[in-house]
């Protein structure tokens, strides 16, 4: 599940994007404030403070943005923190940006320091100075914006400077959701495929998801290919059992890659603790795939636990595993 998403994952995403709040499932909170924030800025005629949204990948932070525009009525522009890495990248888009128009700005967290910097200002005061050339020579251009709003996206706050953080006037920090809600996000789902699919096996689907949207929609979708080319194309609850065994998804939800942590944790360093990047390595990952991806979600089982001297797994882990958890020193 942790592999790339490739063009007809994304058109298939999109297809089952909430266009509107109310479209949107579970979230309750965060749905209840936004829809005062989006509300209160229409009724005044003014663009709505810059909206931070934190949460690990496939929670809808993308989709939220998506929802954000579509509730102003404003055009939304979507560009990412990776591509952003010169001040004058950003300010190639300040320079296009309109009145009231929404930019997302994904991974906001992995912009450069300068443009960082340069973000913060066109956000407080709509005007940033464009410095163009370089040494003596150098000239500070003044730009004015008109107002807009700033969507940023990152899987952990705690990495944007204060500074930065500041200037939002709203964050909201998406959580897993529960199984009730990918249940419902699953039938969803299928009647916009036009897929017949029983209670049951919505349930299993949605209590195999990671608490993760996207990845609920991604077992659908192969659950459904298994569906079409092994029987007749709906989906019942054996169906459903089937495909996820045979794709490797267990009954908690974990995946190769959560399970591949887990089983070097144990067997390879005998329950850790061990450096997040020694991890990935022994895993054959990127780092940022253990840590976005895999880690969270172990954390969130009381499979993994985060000590200042490494990762290392619980007693559940080793269980979790078939293995006997080695006995606890007495300290
Ligand atoms: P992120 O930007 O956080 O990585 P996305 O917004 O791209 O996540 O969401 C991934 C997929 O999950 C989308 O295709 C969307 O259809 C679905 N999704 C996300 N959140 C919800 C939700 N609350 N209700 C229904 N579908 C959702």
């Amino acid at each position: 599940v942790a592999e790339a998403a490739g063009p007809q994952d994304t058109a298939f995403e999109q297809a089952l994007r909430p266009r509107t709040l109310d479209e949107l499932i579970g979230q309750e909170r965060v749905r209840e404030q936004l829809a005062l924030v989006l509300d209160a800025a229409v009724a005044r005629e003014r663009t709505p403070d810059h909206v931070l949204l934190s949460g690990p990948p496939g929670l809808g932070k993308t989709t939220i943005a998506m929802i954000i525009a579509h509730q102003l009525s404003a055009p939304l522009r979507l560009t990412s923190g990776p591509a952003i890495q010169h001040a004058g990248d950003l300010a190639a888009i300040l320079s296009g940006i309109n009145e009231g128009d929404v930019l997302f700005i994904d991974e906001i967290h992995r912009m450069s320091r300068p443009a960082e910097e340069l973000l913060y200002m066109a956000m407080e005061d709509f005007r940033v100075d464009v410095v163009v050339g370089k040494g003596p020579g150098a000239t500070a251009i003044p730009l004015q914006i008109p107002p807009f709003t700033v969507v940023g996206a990152t899987t952990r706050a705690g990495l944007l400077p204060g500074p930065l953080r500041d200037r939002f006037g709203f964050t909201a920090q998406l959580d897993y959701y529960e199984p009730a809600d990918l249940d419902r996000i699953v039938r969803r789902s299928a009647d916009l495929l036009d897929l017949g699919i029983s209670a049951e096996a919505s349930a299993e689907i949605g209590s195999r998801s990671r608490g993760t949207p996207r990845i609920a929609n991604r077992l659908l979708r192969r659950v459904r290919d298994y569906a079409e080319v092994r029987a007749d194309g709906s989906v019942d609850h054996a169906i459903a059992r089937a495909a996820l065994d045979l794709y490797e998804v267990d009954d908690l939800g974990l995946d190769r890659l959560d399970r591949a942590v887990l089983d070097v944790l144990c067997r390879s360093f005998g329950g850790g603790p061990v450096g997040i990047a020694t991890l990935a390595v022994a895993v054959s990952e990127e780092r940022e795939t253990v840590e976005e991806l895999a880690e969270p979600f172990l954390v969130r089982l009381g499979f993994l636990a985060r000590t200042p001297r490494g990762r290392i797994a619980t007693a559940a882990a080793w269980r979790h595993l078939g293995l006997t958890p080695p006995a606890v020193p007495d300290t």
